[in-house]
C-alpha cells in the first residue's frame, strides 16, 4: 500500500478508481492534477494490468508479460509518460526494419524534408519484396479506404474488402496483415475497415511522427513502480495494492458509493471510476446499478483475441538489430533487450529477446515446446545462433485485446454513465481507438473529464490527436 498526503483545507470530491491498469492510472493522474481526492484499488501485486510485468523467481528480475510498443500517434500515452516523468524510460526509433524469408533487411524510415504522407513514399518504394504494380495497388486501395464514410468503413470487414480491391494473397500477407494484425491484435477476417483505416492513416500517413516507434527501455513494471506510482504518491493519490473490490453499491439513490474491498471493509466515496475489463463489471457493480447502464449489457458481445510472447535467452547476441518485423513467418516481431541473467539458473549472463505473435489463435494451445521449436527454427533460418537458446518461456494472454469487429464502435459504452458519479474507463470503452495503451490512457482521461464536468469544471485532460498534414487531407479526404 502506498499513500500520499496533500495539504488542503477545503473539502475535495473523493473518487475510488477500481483497477490499476493504464486506464485506472491515467484517470488517477488526471484527477489528481484536477485536485480530486483519489484512491486507487488494484487486485494484484503489480500495477499495469495487461501491460504489466512479472518477477522471475530465480533472478528476481522483472520481465514484461509481453513486449509493448507505442507509436508517435499515441499522443495521450506519450503525454501521460511526460506528466508522470517516465518518458525518459522509452527510446524512440524512427526506423522500422522488415526482413524477408531469405534474411534480406528492408529499412523503412521517413524522409524529414518531405511532407506527410510523402515522407514515407521513398521507404515504401524500397520494399522490393512487393512488385511495382503491387505497390501501386496498395496506394489505390489506401485512397479508396480513406474516402469511405465512417458508417461504411465501420460495417465492412477488412479481408473481404481487400480482396474486392484486387489485393493478391501475397500483398495481403506481406503488407496489410503484417501491419494490421500486430496493430489491431486480430485477424483481418474479423476486424473492421474503420479500425484498419485508423491504423493506416493516423498511424502511418497523417503526420511526420505518426509512425515513430516508442519502445520501453526498462521493464514496464519498473516504470510503474519507480515512476508512475511515485508521481501519483507525490500528488496525494492513495494506492491500495492487492485490494480486489468485491462490490460497488449505493445505500440511497443520489448518495455516494460504497466500495467493498477484500470482503473486509467498506469505504465511502463521492464518485467511482470502474477501470476494470468490461466483462468483469457485472461481477463488481451491484445489480441495481448495473441495470441502470444499458450499454453494459452489450459488453458480452465483445470478442477477444490472444497474443503470444516468446521470451528467449541466448549465450551470445543473435542479431544486432534492435527490433524487426519478420515477413512470411509465424513469428511477427522480434525485439532485443540486451544483457540480463538467464532465468534457468539466475546467474549466467544472457542476451534477452522477445518474439511477439498477435492473433495467435492457431498456435498449439498449451504446447509450449512446439511453439518454441517453431520460433527458434524460424529465427535460426535468419541467424543460426538462434537455434539453441539457454532458456525459453511462452506467455499467451488469451483475452489480450478485444477484436475491433464491424459494428463494435456502435456498442462501446461512453465513460459517463446515466448514474451520477459513476464512470467507466478501460480500453474497451468508447475511445475511437483499438485495444491499445493509447486507448486505455485516453479512456482514463475521458472519464476524468466527465467527472470534472459533474462539478461544473470543463477541463481539457485529453491530448488532441496529431493533426493530419495538408497533403494527407488533400490526397485522402
Ligand atoms: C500480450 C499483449 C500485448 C499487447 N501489446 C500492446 C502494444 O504493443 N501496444 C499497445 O498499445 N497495446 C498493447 N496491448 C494492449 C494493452 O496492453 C491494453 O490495451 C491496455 O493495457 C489495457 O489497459 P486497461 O487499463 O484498459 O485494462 P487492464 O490492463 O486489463 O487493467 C485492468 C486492471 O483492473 C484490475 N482489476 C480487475 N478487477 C479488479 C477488481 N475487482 N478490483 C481491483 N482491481 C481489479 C486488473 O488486475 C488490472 O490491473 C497488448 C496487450 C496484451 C495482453
Amino acid at each position: 500500500m502506498k499513500s500520499g498526503k496533500k495539504k488542503d483545507a477545503t473539502p475535495r470530491p473523493s473518487v475510488a478508481i477500481v483497477g490499476g491498469g493504464l486506464a485506472g492510472l491515467a484517470a488517477a493522474e488526471a484527477l489528481s492534477r484536477s485536485g480530486m481526492l483519489v484512491t486507487l484499488f488494484e487486485s494484484r501485486r503489480y500495477l499495469g494490468g495487461r501491460a504489466g510485468s512479472f518477477r522471475d523467481e530465480n533472478t528476481g528480475q522483472l520481465f514484461d508479460h509481453c513486449q509493448h510498443v507505442a507509436m508517435g500517434c499515441c499522443t495521450n500515452f506519450l503525454d501521460f509518460c511526460e506528466q508522470t516523468g517516465v518518458a525518459k524510460l522509452f527510446r524512440c526509433d524512427r526506423k522500422l526494419r522488415f526482413i524477408d524469408a531469405k534474411g534480406k533487411v528492408y529499412p523503412f524510415a521517413p524522409i524529414e524534408s518531405l511532407p506527410a504522407p510523402l515522407h514515407l513514399a521513398p521507404a515504401f518504394w524500397r520494399q522490393s519484396y512487393l512488385t511495382m504494380s503491387e505497390r501501386i495497388g496498395i496506394g489505390t486501395a489506401l485512397r479508396r479506404m480513406a474516402k469511405l464514410t465512417d458508417q461504411q468503413a465501420e460495417h465492412l470487414l477488412v479481408g473481404p474488402w481487400l480482396r474486392e480491391q484486387k489485393q493478391s494473397s501475397g500483398v495481403i500477407s506481406r503488407f496489410w496483415e503484417i501491419i494490421l494484425v500486430s496493430a489491431l491484435g486480430d485477424s483481418i477476417e474479423k476486424t473492421s475497415l474503420a479500425a484498419a483505416r485508423k491504423v493506416m492513416i493516423d498511424g502511418f500517413l497523417a503526420h511526420h511522427h505518426s509512425a515513430d516507434v516508442h519502445v520501453p527501455s526498462a521493464p514496464l513494471g519498473e516504470i510503474y513502480e519507480e515512476g508512475i506510482a511515485r508521481c501519483l504518491f507525490d500528488r496525494g493519490v492513495r494506492i491500495e495494492m492487492e485490494s480486489p473490490v468485491d462490490e460497488v453499491f449505493r445505500k440511497s439513490v443520489g448518495g455516494g458509493f460504497s466500495v467493498s474491498v477484500k470482503d473486509e471493509e467498506t469505504l465511502q466515496f463521492d464518485n467511482v471510476v470502474l477501470a476494470i475489463p468490461g466483462r468483469r463489471v457485472k461481477a463488481v457493480l451491484a445489480p441495481r446499478l448495473f441495470e441502470k447502464v444499458p450499454d453494459l449489457a452489450r459488453v458480452d458481445q465483445f470478442n477477444h483475441a490472444p497474443i503470444t510472447g516468446v521470451h528467449l535467452w541466448y549465450p551470445e547476441p543473435i542479431t544486432d538489430l534492435p527490433h524487426a518485423v519478420l515477413l512470411d513467418r509465424t513469428s511477427q516481431w522480434i525485439f532485443a533487450h540486451g544483457e540480463t541473467k538467464s532465468p534457468h539458473d539466475g546467474q549466467t549472463p544472457a542476451y534477452y529477446y522477445q518474439v511477439v505473435i498477435s492473433a495467435s489463435h492457431n498456435l498449439p494451445s498449451g504446447d509450449h515446446a512446439a511453439i518454441i521449436a517453431t520460433v527458434t527454427k524460424e529465427l535460426a533460418e535468419l541467424w543460426p545462433a538462434a537455434a539453441t537458446p539457454l532458456f525459453a518461456r511462452v506467455i499467451t494472454q488469451r483475452a489480450a485485446v478485444f477484436s475491433a469487429a464491424p459494428g463494435l464502435e456502435d456498442i462501446r459504452p461512453p465513460q459517463a454513465t446515466p448514474i451520477t458519479g459513476l464512470f467507466l474507463a478501460g480500453d474497451w470503452t468508447k475511445t475511437g481507438w483499438p485495444a491499445t495503451m493509447e486507448g486505455a490512457i485516453r479512456s482514463g482521461r475521458l472519464a476524468a473529464e466527465a467527472l470534472c464536468r459533474r462539478y461544473g469544471r470543463n477541463e481539457q485532460l485529453v491530448t488532441p490527436e496529431l493533426s493530419h498534414s495538408w497533403l494527407c487531407r488533400k490526397l485522402f479526404y
